[in-house]
């Protein structure tokens, strides 16, 4: 792997999927090319893929802080859980599949709590050094203000 894939600001940047976001919150960020891992998911969520993302960003990257970095009025807070189950049930999806769905979606209650929750994970986590710098945000869809959560 080449030199010019590694982050130059070491740091990796978990966050949400958002459209809104798009452009947006490396701007708000002050990240370039070649600044950041960038991680996106529905809701900025830690999951196995989120850390299998971070020990390759921390590992070979050399990445040393990370920021999980949610947004208020966040889809996953308001997302119908049950209108998702029927529109997948009428559009064939096996009906096996969608007893836990609730939890396998990652519908969040409070963008904050989430955030928090979210860097809980890292901090605690197997694969993670304890020596990480990570920390949580929560930014403004609005007025792109950014806030420490922890
Ligand atoms: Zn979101």
């Amino acid at each position: 792997m080449s030199d010019d894939a590694k982050p130059k600001k070491k740091l990796a940047i978990i966050s949400c999927m958002d459209t809104r976001l798009v452009n947006f919150l490396s701007e708000k960020l002050g990240i370039d090319r070649g600044d950041a891992k960038v991680i996106k998911n529905a809701g900025n969520m830690i999951m196995d893929d989120t850390l299998r993302s971070l020990v390759v960003a921390i590992y070979l990257l050399d990445v040393d802080k990370i920021m999980v970095v949610g947004h208020t009025d966040c889809g996953m807070k308001s997302v119908d859980v049950n209108d998702v189950k029927n529109k997948m049930l009428e559009r064939g999806a096996n009906p096996y599949f969608t007893p836990n769905l609730e939890q396998w979606l990652g519908k969040i209650d409070s963008e904050e709590d989430n955030i928090i929750k979210g860097v809980d994970l890292i901090k605690n986590h197997p694969a993670i050094p304890k020596n990480m710098d990570v920390r949580g945000y929560i930014l403004d869809i609005d007025t792109g203000s950014l806030n420490q959560l922890c």
